[in-house]
C-alpha cells in the first residue's frame, strides 16, 4: 500500500466475493508473469506471488489472491498509525499534518464543486487527520475504517465519527454525500467496483468521488520492477494504471473531472522505500527493527534526507503525466 509512515487504508477484513483466478476487469484467465515478489516491507510472510498481467486486457494484478483469512495476516496489528504513541511519533504527525495538505486542497475543490452544505465521507479513513484538517463545520464529516483502533483515534484525537466496516454494507441512507475520498483503498480490495457502484449509490446527484490508487504507468514501475514499492505484496492486489481507473470509474458510472499526479505525502516516500525499503519507518516500527532510540533517531533521519532527495526525481516524473500515484476527481453520473 502507501509510503512511509503514513498508512490510512483498511486493514484487510474485505467484505467481497471470494478471490478469483480470472481478470477482475475482464475474466480472461489467460496472463503474462511480470515479476515473482514477497513481503519486503512487513515480512509478514516469506510465501512467493506473481505479478501478472492480463493477456486480454492488460490489467496487472497479484497472482494467486491470497483468501480472507491469510489477507487479513499480512496486514499487521499496528499498520495504521497512532500520533500519540511517542515523541518521535508527535514529530512525524507534523510532517504528515504539512504534507496532506495536497490531499486537502484537492478534496476541497471537489467540495467547492459539490452541492452546497454537502456531508464529506472518508473510507479507509485511519486516525481521521484528513477530515480533522478539512475543518469542516460539525456533523458534515465522517469516516469508514476496518479498525476499531483507527476509529477509536479518529474519534478521540481528532473528533472525527467513524464507522467500523465495509462500504459495501455502510449504515448511511442512498444521495447522503456530497463528496466520497477513497485514498489507498481500490488497490487492496478484491471488487473494487462493488466500493465504486456502492459510493455512487451514497452520492448525491451531482456528488463528487476523489480516489487515490499507486500508478503502475510510473517511471519507477519502469525502474525498479519488482521492487516499486508501490506493489506492495501481497496487500495490493491490484496494481491499475491510471487509464484502468479511469476505465473502471467510466464503467461504474462516474466521469472523470481532473487528475493530479504529483503527492508530498506519497510520491517521494515512495521512492525513499523503494530505494532502502529497510529505512521504511513504517516497515520498521512493524519489524520492530531498531533496537535503540538512538538507532531509530539515525535511521529516521536518514530516511528523512533520502525522501527529500527524492522530491526532484518524483515532481519530474508526476510533470510528466507519469507519477507513482494518481489521485482523480470524478463526477457522479445522472
Ligand atoms: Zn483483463
Amino acid at each position: 500500500m502507501q509510503q512511509g509512515p503514513d498508512a490510512t487504508a483498511p486493514q484487510a477484513a474485505p467484505a467481497n466475493p471470494a478471490p478469483r483466478d480470472a481478470c477482475p476487469a475482464c475474466g480472461e484467465r489467460e496472463f503474462r508473469t511480470l515479476f515473482r515478489g514477497t513481503d519486503r516491507l512487513f515480512g509478514t510472510t516469506e510465501e512467493v506471488f506473481l505479478i501478472v498481467e492480463c493477456r486480454q486486457c492488460r490489467l496487472i494484478r497479484l497472482f494467486p489472491w491470497p483468501d480472507p483469512e491469510k489477507l487479513h495476516q499480512y496486514y499487521p496489528p499496528d499498520y495504521w498509525f497512532d500520533p500519540a504513541a511517542s515523541t518521535a511519533d508527535s514529530l512525524a504527525e507534523l510532517w504528515r499534518r504539512i504534507v496532506i495538505r495536497d490531499h486537502v486542497r484537492f478534496v476541497r475543490r471537489a467540495l467547492a464543486a459539490a452541492p452546497p452544505d454537502s456531508l464529506v465521507l472518508d473510507v479507509g479513513c485511519g486516525g481521521g487527520l484528513l477530515l480533522r484538517e478539512l475543518h469542516l463545520p460539525e456533523h458534515r464529516a465522517f469516516g469508514l475504517d476496518f479498525s476499531l483502533d483507527a476509529a477509536a483515534v479518529a474519534w478521540s484525537t481528532n473528533g472525527v465519527p467513524v464507522a467500523c466496516g465495509a462500504l459495501t454494507r455502510a449504515p448511511f441512507r442512498p444521495c447522503t454525500f456530497g463528496v466520497i475520498t477513497m485514498f489507498h483503498v481500490l488497490e487492496h480490495l478484491y471488487d473494487p467496483s462493488a466500493y465504486l457502484e456502492a459510493a455512487r449509490e451514497l452520492l448525491v446527484p451531482e456528488g463528487r468521488l476523489v480516489v487515490q490508487v499507486p500508478n503502475a504507468a510510473c517511471w519507477q514501475f519502469l525502474l525498479f520492477g519488482a521492487n516499486w514499492n508501490g506493489l506492495d505484496v501481497p496487500r495490493h492486489l491490484i496494481h491499475f494504471r491510471e487509464s484502468d481507473l479511469e476505465a473502471l470509474l467510466e464503467a461504474t458510472g462516474f466521469e472523470i473531472v481532473r487528475r493530479k499526479h504529483f503527492s508530498l505525502r506519497d510520491n517521494p516516500a515512495g521512492l525513499a522505500s523503494t530505494l532502502a525499503p529497510w529505512l521504511d519507518p513504517m516497515g520498521r516500527r512493524v519489524r520492530r527493527a531498531d533496537g535503540s532510540p538512538r538507532a531509530r533517531l539515525l535511521k529516521d533521519a536518514a530516511y528523512f534526507l533520502l525522501l527529500l532527495a527524492a522530491i526532484p526525481f518524483t515532481a519530474l516524473e508526476a510533470a510528466c503525466r507519469a507519477g507513482s500515484t494518481v489521485m482523480i476527481e470524478a463526477r457522479r453520473k445522472p
